[in-house]
């Protein structure tokens, strides 16, 4: 099992060791480090992507065994650079932490966050009503996340026993393995595009400002 380092670090550069590298049937190869910056795919994000050493990290999944890298290239075993995509990481981070906080939001009129999707162009927070669940507009939500963007609540993570778990401020904690902005403040304007209820559930579909999010991050270390 690898280090998760991005666990508890936003840290974007990290030295570590390659402890496998295998070729798969797609052309590509399956690489096993030590200690890991990649964030994968999960939690309804895309994973992080980026290099170690010269070789493009295409994709970072989640195995019962720790996290696999697929790579463009082989690699040899030993001591490796791994550098995190900063632009790819902050946009995404940006993404998934808006659907925390319009989960927040909705939970002020009674519905329950379940799953999300945090890809930019197909972003959603569907709920489940709870039993005083209410009638929610977008504009009711966009002023509530607003108002959340505004205070630039500070980011709260507490890990033990290999769970994290995140908040802004004093925002009810999620137990959640994605990628978390450091203050509420860095998600930037959310727009609320729809909400709609079918089923007996809500789905509510967002965008963020698209300027703020072409703003390039770099590769630096945080
Ligand atoms: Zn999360």
């Amino acid at each position: 099992m690898n280090e998760r380092i991005y666990f508890d670090s936003d840290a974007l550069e990290l030295t570590t060791s390659v402890l496998s590298c295998s070729a798969r049937e797609d052309g590509r190869y399956q690489v096993v480090l030590a200690a890991t910056l990649f964030h994968p795919q999960g939690g309804g994000q895309p994973s992080d992507s980026g290099t170690i050493d010269s070789v493009n990290m295409l994709q970072a999944l989640q195995s019962d065994d720790g996290i696999i890298h697929i790579t463009s290239g082989p690699l040899d075993l030993g001591t490796v650079t791994l550098k995190v995509d900063g632009a790819a990481r902050e946009l995404h981070a940006r993404y998934h932490s808006a659907g925390h906080l319009i989960a927040c939001a909705g939970e002020k009129y009674g519905w329950l966050g379940l799953k999300g999707n945090h890809r930019p162009g197909e972003s959603r927070v569907v709920f489940d009503p709870t039993d005083h669940a209410r009638p929610v507009t977008e504009e009711m939500l966009q002023a509530d996340v607003a108002a959340l963007v505004a205070q630039n609540l500070p980011r709260n993570v507490d890990v033990s026993q290999g769970r994290r778990v995140v908040t802004w401020g004093q925002l009810p904690p999620t137990a959640c393995g994605g990628t978390h902005v450091r203050s509420t403040g860095e998600v930037g304007e959310i727009h609320i595009v729809r909400v709609k209820q079918k089923k007996g559930q809500l789905s509510v579909q967002y965008e963020l400002d698209a300027d703020e999010a072409l703003e390039p991050a770099g590769l630096e270390t945080c």
